[in-house]
């Protein structure tokens, strides 16, 4: 079965978000209009929508780790990307699948919806920093999630760059300026890297931290290196949160 199966393919873990703005969905489409193939692993369902969530359900870990070994059985995947992973048990289990199976993650540490809305259980900053930062390949943090896993209040790029250094001991990591004044801070193998971006005044804001991790895995596929393919990735979501839809980057945008 396996000789069939064509190797530009990618797996998601993340939370499901029915109205198709973050999460599973996001990341899927991401991944086709990079022409990546897409499975999907689902953490948790949500019931929510751009302006709120109303329920998170959480999947059995022992469900999960069915749904990875699954797919790992057949498709041949070396680069994934993880998004709501909610609970230690959640992180606990794909930390230890990201050994057992070599992988490469690009990690975005989902703790808050952009409706404001939490997506982690209390101790996610504790569980997360201890298991998951070193398996990574790379993480890729607003200034919010940033500041919460490095302890340092970033409030302008020198913070910015500060926070970066204090989590790169054990990762790549790209800090995403959307919140500040739009510039990236990417620190890989220990160098820092300014990829200038402008604000964008719109509302198109639901997924992006989701949309820009997939599209950065889609990269990494394609095999550009990680400055590449962070800077690609910035102008994909210049061009996705220019032309969204519906309070949503639109990941199948025109160029
Ligand atoms: N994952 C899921 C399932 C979500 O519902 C959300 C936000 O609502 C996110 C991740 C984070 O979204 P963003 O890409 O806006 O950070």
């Amino acid at each position: 079965m396996l000789k069939e199966i064509k190797n530009n393919c990618s797996m998601t873990i993340a939370g499901l978000d029915p109205s198709g703005g973050a999460g599973l969905l996001a990341d899927a489409k991401t991944f086709h209009s990079h022409g990546i193939y897409a499975t999907c692993v689902v953490t948790c369902i949500t019931a929510q929508n751009p302006f709120e969530v109303n329920s998170i359900k959480p999947l059995d870990v022992s469900l999960i780790e069915d749904e990875i070994d699954t797919i790992l059985d057949v498709y041949p995947i070396r680069y994934i990307k993880t998004g709501m992973l909610y609970s230690r048990e959640i992180i606990g289990l794909v930390a230890r699948k990201i050994s057992e199976y070599q992988l490469k993650a690009v990690v975005d540490p989902v703790m808050v919806a952009e409706s404001g809305a939490n997506l982690s259980n209390d101790d996610f900053v504790k569980y997360f920093n201890k298991h998951m930062v070193k398996k990574s390949f790379l993480i890729t943090p607003n200034i919010h999630e940033a500041s919460l896993l490095s302890e340092v209040e970033i409030c302008d790029e020198d913070t910015m760059i500060e926070a970066a250094l204090k989590l790169s001991c054990d990762t790549n990591i790209v800090i995403t300026g959307g919140h500040l004044n739009g510039n990236d801070i990417l620190c890989c193998d220990g160098e820092i890297h300014k990829i200038e971006g402008k604000l964008i005044n719109t509302k198109n804001t639901h997924g992006t931290g989701c949309t820009y991790s997939a599209s950065i895995t889609s990269n990494l596929i394609k095999k550009h290196d990680i400055i590449t393919s962070c800077k690609k990735s910035r102008q994909y979501m210049t061009n996705a949160i220019k032309q969204g839809y519906n309070y949503t980057p639109n990941q199948f945008h025109k160029k």
